[in-house]
């Protein structure tokens, strides 16, 4: 056997998953480590570097068959330089991903948007619109079964659409206010669960220890008011969001990549999608969740390099 593997990572704001891939995109080891973005931007680079040598090491297979590396980043891309233009959620504003990269790892390498990243795991679908679900909140489309990133590469920013209502917005890692991830990403849903606690709100959040997303859907599943009208929010706007994306590009699909609340959410997101869309551009559009899962970065991070 000497077919050619690819390495995808799948870089977050708290978590850099790298996969070994094979030619038809099929995941043959998935390994996982912290970004500790907290220790600053050569600390996440050497994380990024480590876990990619890492799939590769704890896996049955040799560097040698590893043809490139391909890299979804919550941020804006200049893809073709390989730049970070400028992140939110990670100290890798101004870097040189892309030759970072391939001076470290000793393949070619190419990077992307996350969101873009995602929807290159679904392809098929001629036009869908993928949001993913972490720290921030990424987005892809397609259309045509082309990655629409427009002029400047600003296309698909979905996360940062300024949907929520000046009374209640909060500013964003962007600098703005009001972007749809201060109230949708996993971070977001933490700030206003520790807001409700904050306040003296009544809720068993007060009691959950460590405040996380997954503490938020667990409490809202156990019947919790504070916790599902965080999480109602947080579809609210999601599911408004995708009225609006509907009549700009009318996609028959939007693929959500959502880490761990899954149908529980995403069953309120349709709800909201219903509520606020206009008919004809709702009608026959599906709202699923990543079909790959949890590791649908790392396979389209992957095959960024396998089309190269
Ligand atoms: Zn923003």
């Amino acid at each position: 056997m000497t077919d050619k593997l690819y390495i995808g990572l799948d870089i977050g704001g708290t978590a850099v998953k790298a996969g070994l891939c094979g030619a038809d995109g099929e995941l043959l080891h998935l390994v996982e480590g912290p970004t500790e973005t907290e220790c600053g931007r050569e600390r996440v680079l050497d994380n990024i570097a480590a876990c990619a040598r890492r799939c590769v090491e704890e896996s049955p297979f040799s560097w040698e068959r590893v043809a490139g590396v391909g890299a979804g980043i919550p941020g804006q891309i200049d893809a073709e330089r390989g730049v970070v233009e400028f992140i939110a959620n990670l100290p890798l504003t101004g870097v040189r991903l892309k030759d970072y990269l391939e001076s470290a790892l000793g393949r070619p390498a190419r990077i992307s948007n996350d969101g873009e990243a995602w929807s290159g795991a679904g392809r098929g679908v001629s036009s869908s619109v993928t949001y993913t679900l972490g720290t921030g909140v990424g987005g892809g489309i397609v259309i045509g079964g082309r990655v629409i990133d427009g002029f400047s590469g600003m296309g698909g920013e979905l996360g940062h659409m300024a949907l929520v209502a000046d009374s209640e917005a909060v500013r964003c890692g962007c600098g703005k206010t009001g972007c749809l991830e201060t109230v949708s990403s996993a971070t977001g849903i933490v700030r206003m669960a520790r807001e409700a606690v904050g306040r003296g709100v009544r809720t068993s959040l007060a009691d959950a220890g460590e405040l996380t997303a997954k503490a938020v859907f667990d409490a809202a599943k156990a019947g919790d008011g504070t916790a599902l009208g965080i999480v109602d929010r947080a579809a609210h706007y999601l599911g408004k969001s995708m009225a609006l994306v509907a009549l700009i590009v009318n996609p028959e699909r939007f693929i959500v990549g959502v880490a761990k609340a899954g149908e529980f959410l995403l069953e309120r997101v349709r709800e909201a999608f219903h509520a606020h869309a206009l008919e004809r551009a709702r009608q026959g559009v599906e709202i699923v969740a990543a079909e790959l899962g949890n590791n649908a970065g790392v396979i389209g991070a992957a095959g960024l390099v396998r089309d190269l």
